[in-house]
């Protein structure tokens, strides 16, 4: 029995292509649980993914995808049976194992979470790692002491996946939001979202020239890392929290340790793809609960499987607004 994906090829020139093609259940990757797809998204990652690999795949022809939600269709896993719904994101899923990019996904049970209570799969996947990443950070600046009466908190590459769902939770929770864009085209949108300031992504992309400017963030959901980060680090107030989460303006990081040392800042990493069963269990309750609903619904942009090698190109152009919902069907 034959379905669709988004199959990835790599011709001899070593130039990679991406196509829907008909694949059989018996090319998918060993796991105990079957899922049928209803919905995928886009990620930076599957930008990566979806053209060139960005080192993440090895082998090819290749299914990207790094998040799925769906039912399971079959499983030999006592913790699944055939009806539940799932949902997948991280554990390199899409990039060394073929993805959700594909009407059935073989996948480990140990990579699945049941479907959080309140979500429907579509509304999980507008979600998709961007949001639960989003979560992550937000959950990490709190442990560390964040509250709404501390002050702003500064979320950059405002307008993408990311940074568009840790605007909409932090204003949810009470927070002042101030949102860096470099298109000052998404004002309108960002402020629905609940942001209360816009910050023009030139004021705050230089160099650091002081490693230390007025103490002025309370807390920072960072997604774009490189000199964005390395200013910021110098604009946050006494004690405050970063969380790191992405490097869509780059991996460097060309600042100084004098926050740290001066200011008591903290810089806390984020990983999604790793992050232990519990910690999932409590970020997706904690998105069930902080995430409204018709502001994640304001943000999505949907698409299908046809649409995704152009989506891949725009994800890794910066050019995506909100999230992308790819229904597989
Ligand atoms: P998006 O492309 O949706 O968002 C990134 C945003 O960053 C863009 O929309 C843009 O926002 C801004 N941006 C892009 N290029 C630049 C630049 N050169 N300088 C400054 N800002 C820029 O991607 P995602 O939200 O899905 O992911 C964001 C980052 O987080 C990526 O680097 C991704 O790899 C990382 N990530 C990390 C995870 C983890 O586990 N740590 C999980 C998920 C994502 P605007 O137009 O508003 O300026």
């Amino acid at each position: 029995m034959s379905f669709n994906a988004l199959v990835v090829r790599k011709g001899d020139d070593g130039k990679t292509s991406a196509a829907v093609e008909q694949v059989e259940l018996d090319q998918l990757p060993a796991g105990e649980v079957v899922v049928a797809v209803e919905y995928s998204t886009v990620n930076y990652k599957d930008g990566l993914c979806i053209g060139p690999g960005g080192g993440l795949v090895r082998d090819y022809p290749h299914v990207p995808g790094i998040d799925l939600a769906g039912t399971v269709e079959s499983s030999e896993d006592d913790r699944y049976k055939p009806g539940d719904k799932v949902v997948l994101t991280g554990w390199r899923v899409g990039e060394n194992r073929w993805g959700g990019y594909a009407q059935k996904a073989r996948v480990k049970a140990d990579h699945l979470v049941p479907l959080p209570d309140g979500l429907t799969t579509r509304q999980a996947m507008a979600v998709g790692t961007a949001g639960f990443t989003a979560m992550l950070a937000v959950m990490a600046l709190e442990d560390h002491g964040l509250e709404p009466s501390k002050g702003e908190v500064l979320v950059t590459g405002a307008a993408g996946g990311v940074g568009s769902v840790a605007t909409a939770i932090l204003a949810k929770r009470g927070y002042q939001v101030a949102g860096v864009t470099g298109r000052p085209e998404t004002a309108d949108y960002l402020k629905d979202l609940g942001a209360t300031k816009i910050v023009a992504r030139e004021e705050i992309n230089e160099t650091v020239k002081r490693p230390l400017e007025a103490e002025t963030w309370a807390g920072c959901v960072d997604a774009v890392g490189g000199a964005m980060l390395a200013r910021v680090l110098g604009q946050m107030q006494y004690g405050a929290s970063v969380a790191a989460v992405g490097l869509a303006g780059g991996a460097g990081l060309p600042a100084t340790v004098i926050p740290f040392l001066l200011r008591g800042v903290n810089l806390l990493g984020i990983d999604s793809v790793m992050q232990p069963y519990d910690n999932r269990l409590r970020a997706w309750k904690r998105i069930a609960e902080d995430l409204p609903m018709d502001k994640l619904e304001a943000m999505v942009q949907p698409a299908t499987l046809a649409d995704l090698p152009k989506l891949g190109a725009d994800i890794l152009g910066g050019q995506v607004r909100g999230r992308v919902v790819v229904d597989t069907n």
